[in-house]
């Protein structure tokens, strides 16, 4: 069994990398721009991709003809 742990920044998808998201308010429907909450207004995000690779032997009498 191989495990990866890749780590690596990407844009952020929620704001496109903007760091701000707009929104409209509730109570006086006025669009206003907040700061993005999944990458915190930066408008990058660090993605780690978890990966488990796992070879086992393939028994001969099952593999097809
Ligand atoms: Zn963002």
């Amino acid at each position: 069994m191989k495990h990866f742990l890749i780590k690596h920044n990407d844009v952020c998808r929620r704001c496109k990398g903007e760091g701000s998201i707009m929104v409209k308010d509730e109570f006086t429907s006025e669009i206003k721009s907040i700061p993005c909450t999944l990458c915190g207004g930066s408008g990058l995000v660090s993605v780690t991709k978890d990966i488990t690779i796992t070879i086992s032997p393939k028994p001969i009498k099952t593999i097809e003809k």
